[in-house]
């Protein structure tokens, strides 16, 4: 067993166990693999033990990591997590399957204008400040209504849902306040009359308290790649 496939396992298991805790089937929970910082080589390896759903960070270094994993594109469905400028929507609208990270009708216009015809529509999710000033990137929980109504009406996009970077926090209950929050919002905007089935928030640290809100994709690096060369960039 490569050491790769050993901590995916270990990562299920912890999802398991959350969604056991939470008595919710283990099925309403995707685990996205964050390969920020790791070479195709861990694609690989994750793949062969299963894994489909991979998120990036970086625009340039993702796309040259899926052009060189083009021989298995169809095995995988690629999600950007990190932060997009207004220069790059053309690329990411033609090579990701989602986009994490919208906070402005900007970026959600441009990549629904260049989405290309052949492609179906791309998956977003508005990137919600769910914890105030630490984080910059992310619509402000007030503004999420009427960003999530443009967003909902543009033909090349489907909004699934929220996703969040909360600050990190030592306790389980400090961790599940800010997920509690995104949950709270989500709840708020169905309510509204949005249709949205995804909350994107929970990584290595702290997957077992957003399971625990309601967290459908958690984003999961280091717990099944190892530390990173260098840290993140946000
Ligand atoms: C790097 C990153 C992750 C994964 O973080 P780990 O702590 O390594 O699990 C998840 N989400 C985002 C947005 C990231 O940038």
């Amino acid at each position: 067993m490569s050491s790769v496939e050993a901590k995916l396992q270990q990562v299920r298991t912890r999802i398991a166990t959350a969604c056991a805790t939470s008595q919710r089937p283990v099925q309403s929970v995707t685990l996205l693999a964050v390969t920020k910082t790791f070479g195709p080589q861990a694609v690989r390896d994750a793949l062969a033990a299963g894994q489909h759903a991979f998120g990036e960070n970086y625009v340039q270094e993702a796309l040259e990591k899926i052009e060189s994993l083009a021989d298995v594109r169809e095995q995988l469905e690629w999600h950007l997590i990190g932060p997009l400028q207004s220069n790059k929507t053309r690329v990411v609208a033609a090579h990701f399957d989602w986009v994490h990270t919208i906070d402005r009708l900007k970026l959600a216009e441009r990549l629904s204008a260049q989405r290309p015809e052949q492609l179906p529509p791309l998956q977003v999710c508005l990137q919600v400040n769910i914890s105030g000033e630490g984080s910059k990137s992310g619509v402000a929980p007030e503004d999420a209504s009427a960003l999530a109504e443009a967003v909902s009406a543009l033909p090349r996009l489907r909004l699934r849902g929220l996703m969040a970077i909360p600050e990190p926090a030592g306790d389980f209950d400090a961790q599940r306040a800010p997920h509690r929050a995104l949950a709270r919002l989500l709840f708020d905007l169905n309510a509204a009359g949005q249709v949205l089935d995804t909350l994107s928030m929970g990584m290595s640290a702290d997957l077992e308290a957003a399971i625990a809100e309601g967290a459908t994709i958690v984003r999961v690096g280091s717990a099944i790649f190892g530390d990173r060369p260098r840290p993140a960039a946000n």
